[in-house]
């Protein structure tokens, strides 16, 4: 029986980028390697600048759905590959496959990216639509609204006919867009952050603030559970958890109850700079949201950005929370993310936080203990752990 036997992989936007193009293809396709590497009966394969995945008998859905989270494709059609390019197997193709479907119209289409070949679209369009009409099956045309869309594109070294094509994931391939030092709380907006960072193309590193024994060994296994989730798009992940006490008692000692998460903030940012320079990371992003609490009025991130000169990325920051849970959700870390934990912010909280901090407090306040040595501490003591979704790699790879 005539069957889809291949999966084809569309780029969208990578075909805008020019010179670049062929670089991010290769990266794309080690990407679905990786991805596919659990299915070990496919075939990846690159042929011109397309991805194609064979599938040698394997069911189809688990194949589209993994890649579907696979950064970078735009589309997902299910073909049948066919190097018999001449039209009297086309047509037959076409039918066999044809018959297979549920619908009473259909349309086909055609695209023809080899320009020697013999019939132009047009023809090759009518002559399948009328060997489908003429062949019983009682199907009519539909140009505007078919029920099966027929699509048929003839390339140099092969035929591909399909009628079933799926959404990707859309963005740039990971690995594409450079490094940023993420900062990862517990909670459900970093992570969604740093997965829109990867779907542009963004790998991460982050950096995590604890504050033991206020902040309890839980959190770490939780951040663990958040990025082997996050392995997912992209394979090992560099966590930098930076003890946070000493600071943020300094703080608690020195500075008005009003002040200190702004304060703390001003240092977690300090700390993010210097690691994310020692780390070659040209950016820090995190999972801040415009308005969400006290310290994300623009007038708190204003203060607080004062500290670093770099670009903050913060994916986040103008989406809703309830778009940013169902994110979570369709992502896998939502159930994570609300096992309860205490987070740095959140001990201490103070009863009315500042939503308009003063940036010259701000200075008062620094002036009046020496964090520098606090800091340095801090960035010297810092514990690295290396989440991968290969297992047995985890602890041998611990920096
Ligand atoms: P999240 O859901 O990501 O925890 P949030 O809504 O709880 O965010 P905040 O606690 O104000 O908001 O934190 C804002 C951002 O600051 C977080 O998204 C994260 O990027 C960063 N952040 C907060 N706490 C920590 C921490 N302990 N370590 C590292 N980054 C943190
Ligand atoms: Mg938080």
């Amino acid at each position: 029986m005539i069957t889809y036997d291949h999966i084809m992989v569309r780029f969208g936007e990578l075909s805008t980028k020019g010179k670049n193009k062929i670089d991010f293809i290769r990266v794309l396709f080690h990407n679905c390697q990786r991805a596919l590497k659990e299915f070990d009966k496919l075939h990846i394969y690159m042929r011109h600048d397309h991805i194609y995945v064979e599938l040698n008998g394997v069911d189809y859905k688990p194949v589209i759905e993994r890649l579907q989270e696979v950064s970078g494709i735009q589309g997902l059609s299910l073909v049948h590959k066919s190097l018999d390019r001449d039209i009297e197997n086309i047509k037959n193709i076409s039918l066999e496959l044809i018959k297979q479907e549920t619908g009473k119209t259909f349309k086909v289409h055609v695209k023809r990216t080899d320009k020697k070949y013999p019939l132009i679209s047009d023809q090759i369009t009518r002559i399948v639509a009328g060997h489908i009409l003429k062949s019983g099956l009682g199907l009519t045309v539909d140009v505007h609204n078919p029920d099966i869309m027929l699509s048929i594109e003839v390339r140099d070294e092969a035929v591909y006919i399909f009628s079933h094509t799926f959404p990707g994931a859309g963005g740039y391939p990971l690995g594409v867009g450079g490094k940023a030092m993420h900062m990862l709380s517990g909670g459900i907006d970093s992570p969604v952050a740093a997965y829109l960072l990867m779907k542009r193309g963004v790998t991460i590193e982050c950096i995590h603030f604890a504050s033991p024994p206020y902040t309890q060994v839980g959190v770490i296994y939780k951040l663990e559970d958040l990025l082997k989730v996050l392995n997912r798009y992209q394979a090992k992940i560099r966590l930098h958890i930076v003890p946070f006490t000493k600071i943020q008692e300094a703080i608690y000692d020195h500075v008005d109850e009003s002040y200190c998460i702004t304060m703390m903030r001003r240092m977690m940012f300090r700390l993010a700079d210097r690691l994310a320079k020692m780390r070659h990371c040209p950016v820090i992003s995190t999972g801040e949201s415009v308005g969400q609490v006290a310290s994300q009025t623009l007038q708190s991130m204003r203060v607080i950005n004062d500290v670093t000169n770099m670009p903050i990325i913060r994916p986040c920051a103008t989406m809703d929370k309830v778009d940013i849970i169902n994110t979570s959700v369709k992502i896998g870390t939502y159930d994570i993310s609300i096992r309860p934990y205490i987070d740095c912010c959140t001990i201490f909280t103070p009863k009315s936080p500042k939503t308009a901090p003063k940036l010259e407090d701000c200075l008062k306040y620094e002036e009046q203990f020496d964090y520098e040595p606090l800091l340095k501490e801090a960035l010297s003591n810092i514990e690295v752990k290396f989440i991968s979704d290969e297992e047995e790699k985890k602890d041998s790879e611990l920096l």
